[in-house]
């Protein structure tokens, strides 16, 4: 909770207010969905492409032996992970994790491609580290929460950096499924 809300949300809602106060005074490019409907709706599909992208490669420069051992090995103290783990990181970390949002800087977005980059990267966090797969009422599946693929990464460490957004890590051969013969082909 100290480290996820000291750092991580206080990091999360700089970015978040910078990246407004640019848009607000014309420093960054910015669109409406009057404008142009197409792009708008494209990049909100968009963006969770671009942060598991993101996402992949900074976590494997986190896995770096430098930024491991300095950095990163506070992440990875949640061995058996739940809500509060998922931002429960080191503040450079933070920095690094939330930069996503630096996309905003470039490319014209809309403060509600902002707001839902921020949920997806904060709030979307705690979900994927419930340590549950789904929520279920009256056993149908409602709400896809955490991801098994990730508790992965928690146990084993040297797997799935990524998330399930894009097949990065089937593509780079860093997936592992949970089976024994992945975990033997991950120990060959
Ligand atoms: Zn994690
Ligand atoms: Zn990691």
């Amino acid at each position: 909770m100290f480290w996820s809300l000291g750092s991580g949300i206080f990091q999360l809602t700089a970015y978040q207010c910078i990246t407004l106060w640019l848009m607000a005074n014309g420093y960054v490019p910015t669109i409406t969905v009057a404008e142009n409907p197409v792009w708008f709706f494209a990049l909100l599909l968009m963006i969770p492409m671009w942060s598991a992208f993101h996402f992949y490669w900074v976590h494997r420069l986190l896995h770096h032996r430098f930024l491991y051992r300095r950095v990163h090995s506070l992440h990875h103290r949640n061995i058996d992970i739940g809500p509060w783990s998922g931002l429960s990181m080191h503040p450079i970390e933070h920095l690094l994790y939330f930069s996503t949002l630096c996309i905003h800087w470039v490319v014209a977005s809309h403060p509600i491609h902002l707001y839902f980059h921020v949920v997806f990267e904060g709030p979307g966090a705690a979900m994927t580290h419930t340590g549950y797969e789904e929520l279920l009422i009256k056993d149908k599946r409602s709400l896809k929460l955490g991801t098994f693929y990730h508790q992965l990464h928690h146990r084993f460490f040297n797997c799935n950096y990524g998330n399930q957004e894009m097949p990065l890590d089937r593509w780079l051969g860093t997936f592992h499924d949970g089976s024994a013969e992945a975990g033997a082909r991950f120990r060959s």
